[in-house]
């Protein structure tokens, strides 16, 4: 007998989560637990207190915590283990937890995976030079402004150019401290164009296909350098550097277990209802498609609780197969990254393409030689772009094609 035996177990109390708690309770699934590793439950949006969330949901703009507020208002009879996190899934739906008491082992009928997503550090961005204090991603920030009301810094520079990014000029300036400068290894910036206006009226300078040659610092950091593909150096006095967006899914519970990573993103294996390669556990929100903003990480949770609800009470026992998706360059992921088809009925399925860079082009879905989609689209890599409407016709048994998509 475990402590925790719970019809749905649902790891991570961010929108996706709350989302998919409120969708399930909503059609009368009891037992949901959700586990949260933080004291507070709420995810991202918790300490980041700009009006960028709750457009989408409740029609006005309004701060993460009012927005963690407004969507928890709505759901009821949850248990909510804070201080909890689950350290490994493991095959039958059981799991392990570490909590202050040591490693306990759960069990759930369904696991939903809604653990976000994480900035690349600089390390993995491979930033040569010494390392000192002052380098951080934008969450960590936000915490020690929002959360904390202290700032480890002065004069910072921003890497990165994403939304987050000028969510990060954002947080510096309630904490009165106007960057020196943001970094960008492309010709534009990766957020919607607009928000280079932003970035001047608050007098940040954008220095586009730049990147950092060199860190340094004595304990403190003091300057930084970077260099333009053209070879023009600029050397910035600074004891701060933000490395800002280029989201990775935060799945090490998924890559440690007996879940099927797609190879080509590292992302765990997702049908078109987000269930994985083991049809109880699901994977949503940011760590399925990372990074996507808040509210439309709510609205999937809630979809999503939907059909757990249903595949709940009627297990579809009929067999089914993976198509997989593979895509090509220029395109970063597919959500879903796979597709359970029956032998008997066709489907017809939507999928969300996030794609590397800018780019207007010609989208081909082809699948066992038919071209099944086909349309132009304006891609950006801040926005998601939806292939609607694409009809799978019954599988043949024999055929191992894969679905895939190109970007020309
Ligand atoms: C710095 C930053 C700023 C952002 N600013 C905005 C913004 O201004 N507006 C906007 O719309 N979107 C913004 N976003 C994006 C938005 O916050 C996310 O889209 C949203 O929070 C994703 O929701 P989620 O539930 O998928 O994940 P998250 O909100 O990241 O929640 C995941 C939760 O899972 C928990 N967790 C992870 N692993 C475990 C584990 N093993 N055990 C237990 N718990 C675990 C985490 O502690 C966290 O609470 C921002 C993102 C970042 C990183």
């Amino acid at each position: 007998m475990t402590e925790y035996d719970c019809n749905v177990a649902i790891i991570g109390s961010g929108p996706a989560g709350i989302g998919a708690a409120t969708a399930l309770t909503k059609r009368g699934v009891k037992n949901i637990t959700i586990f949260e590793r933080e004291a507070d439950i709420g995810g991202i949006p918790r300490h980041t207190k700009h009006l960028t969330y709750g457009l989408l949901v409740f029609g006005r703009p309004m701060t993460g915590p009012n927005f963690i507020k407004k969507i928890m208002a709505r759901c009821k009879n949850v248990k909510i283990e804070t201080n909890i996190s689950v350290i490994a899934i493991k095959q039958n739906s059981e799991f392990e937890i570490a909590t202050v008491s040591g490693v306990q082992k759960a069990r759930a009928q369904h696991i939903i995976l809604a653990t976000g997503a994480r900035e690349t550090t600089r390390h993995a961005r491979l930033v040569s030079g010494l390392r000192p204090q002052g380098i951080l991603s934008t969450a960590a920030l936000q915490q020690y402004i929002y959360s904390f009301g202290t700032c480890p810094f002065h004069k910072a520079i921003i890497v990165g150019t994403e939304l987050v990014s000028f969510s990060a000029i954002w947080t510096l300036w309630r904490a009165k401290i106007r960057p020196v400068a943001m970094i960008e290894a492309n010709n534009r910036i990766t957020a919607y164009r607009p928000a280079v206006l932003m970035a001047k009226a608050l007098g940040v300078p954008i220095f586009y296909n730049s990147k950092i040659t060199d860190i340094e610092s004595d304990d403190k950091l003091k300057t930084i350098s970077i260099e333009s593909k053209s070879g023009e150096k600029h050397k910035f006095e600074c004891d701060g550097v933000i490395f800002s967006g280029e989201f990775i899914g935060e799945n090490s519970l998924a890559q440690a277990s007996h879940l099927q990573i797609n190879p080509q993103t590292n992302i765990p294996l997702m049908d078109e209802n987000w269930l994985s390669s083991d049809v109880d556990v699901t994977l949503i929100g940011n760590a399925a498609h990372p990074a996507d903003m808040g509210d439309q990480c709510y609205l999937e949770g809630l979809k999503i609780g939907n059909v757990i609800a249903d595949q709940m009470n009627h297990k579809n026992d009929s067999i089914k197969s993976f198509i997989a998706i593979k895509h090509g360059s220029n395109i970063k992921m597919t959500t879903p990254n796979m597709v359970r088809m029956s032998h008997q009925s066709a489907k017809n399925i939507d999928i969300l393409l996030h794609v590397t860079k800018q780019y207007w082009g010609l989208v081909t879905v082809k699948y066992a030689g038919k071209t099944l989609y086909q349309k132009r689209h304006r891609c950006l890599p801040a926005r998601r772009i939806r292939l609607k409407n694409i009809r799978l016709e019954p599988l043949n048994i024999n055929d191992k094609s894969s679905i895939e998509i190109s970007l020309e």
